[in-house]
């Protein structure tokens, strides 16, 4: 069996790399050493269920990020930075990251040559391919390839896609970006389509999403697909509510919540991502749902000013966290329940916390463990109002919802789409 094999002999880049903390556990131990972190955390404020594992837990990323460089004696290398250096380790296999990316990349190797195409040097700053990013589409099999470089100058991209793509005709989509930068950021602002439609789509929870470059998606969308159902699931919705999916990247929650719901509101900062959200709602045939490019702190905040009514509070925050602005102002609207899904136990336990101090309690956590071997674990948390205020008490002048339900459409009209 292929976990056999891998339990059996450990990756060999595992000391250099350091990505995956439990290649030296088994995955049913794995899960329980995760749940245990997640408890540590969080047993104070709620009930910590067990970690909802996944079937198959290898090569289930589909987004593969791979440095190309110069080794010690001046050969070109693709793989990953060393931990905590920016030493290239070659790498010709991965057990998390996808198969399909391990064959591309390897053809890119060996086309360098033949194409004279120079790769990256950081210390000299000269030759042109500094990184490949490798997206694709777990359930629909489409493949991105984007080809950084650190100039727009590169003279033989038109043959290098062609032979690419013939090596490779599952390739759907082929783009340049263009990263001058010295930063660590892998890309750049430019963009050029060498091939395709320039972005990918997937399927998830019956729905299907356009991945754009770089637009947030899940690495893991099979375990993505449990965690959206987790979430709708408690949100408990009914068809009426009126529901916010707050950092929403490309509308995935929403998206997936609209069908049982009364209207969406998504918000998220990058204007790729909505984008994406605004064409992934159109292909779904997704009316109700309108998407706002915002700050979540500011949009939530204009909601609390303008009266306006939220059910359900889908709140999917990167992993620092949210903000005290944004929490403020959910506690300020009272949304019966939240549904807060965080990459980071730590500021999910810091953030609960503020919102205990604000009148929620928290009910229950789901972990689900979106990254086999690595130390991160993904959680989805439940909070709910500890109890109806009184009339004449609060902020919000009286009612649930400081009487925001005769000012509901208040925000109507403002979105993106
Ligand atoms: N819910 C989405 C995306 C979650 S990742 C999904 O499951 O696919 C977090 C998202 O928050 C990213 O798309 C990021 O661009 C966005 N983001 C980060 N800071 C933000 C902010 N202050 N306001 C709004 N969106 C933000």
């Amino acid at each position: 069996m292929e976990k056999e094999r891998h339990q059996a002999g450990p990756c060999p880049y595992d000391k250099q790399c350091g990505g995956c903390r439990y290649l030296h556990l088994s995955y049913e131990k794995q899960l329980e050493e995760k749940r245990r972190a997640v408890r540590e955390l969080m047993q104070s404020h709620c009930r910590v269920h067990p970690v909802i594992g996944m079937e198959d837990p290898w090569h289930y990323r589909h987004k593969v990020v791979s440095a190309f460089g110069l080794d010690q004696k001046g050969v070109p290398v693709s793989g990953i930075y060393e931990e905590n250096s920016h030493r290239i380790v070659p790498v010709e296999a991965c057990a998390i990251e996808a198969r399909e990316a391990d064959a591309i990349l390897k053809t890119i190797r060996t086309l360098l040559r033949p194409f004279k195409l120079r790769v990256y040097d950081e210390d000299s700053g000269r030759g042109l391919l500094r990184y490949v990013l490798i997206r694709s589409g777990c359930f629909t099999g489409q493949i991105m390839v984007v080809l950084v470089t650190a100039s727009p100058v590169f003279p033989s991209k038109r043959n290098f896609t062609d032979a690419l793509l013939k090596a490779h005709p599952e390739i759907t989509t082929v783009l340049q970006n263009v990263n001058g930068r010295t930063d660590s950021l892998i890309l750049g602002d430019r963009y050029q389509t060498l091939y395709g439609k320039g972005y990918i789509e997937d399927t998830l929870c019956g729905r299907r999403f356009r991945i754009s470059p770089a637009s947030f998606y899940q690495v893991n969308p099979v375990q993505a697909q449990k965690l959206y159902e987790k979430a709708v699931e408690l949100a408990g919705l009914t068809g009426k509510e009126t529901v916010v999916d707050a950092y929403c990247g490309t509308g995935t929650i929403g998206i997936v919540a609209a069908g049982r719901a009364g209207r969406v509101l998504g918000v998220e900062s990058n204007p790729e991502a909505v984008r994406d959200a605004v064409a992934n709602a159109k292909e779904n045939g997704v009316r109700n749902i309108r998407f706002y490019r915002d700050d979540a702190g500011h949009f939530l905040k204009s909601c609390a000013a303008d009266g306006q009514r939220v059910d359900v509070l889908f709140m999917d925050p990167p992993r620092a966290g949210s903000s005290p602005e944004f929490l403020e102002a959910a506690a300020q609207i009272r949304p019966s329940r939240i549904v807060y899904v965080s990459c980071s136990p730590e500021t999910l336990e810091r953030d609960v916390g503020i919102l205990e101090k604000a009148g929620y309690w928290a009910r229950e956590v789901w972990p689900v463990d979106m990254f086999p071997w690595t130390g991160s674990t993904e959680a989805v948390c439940l909070l709910e109002p500890k109890a109806r205020p009184r009339k004449d008490s609060g902020k919000n002048g009286g009612g649930r919802n400081g009487g925001a339900e005769a000012k509901r459409d208040h925000a109507k009209g403002k979105g993106v789409h």
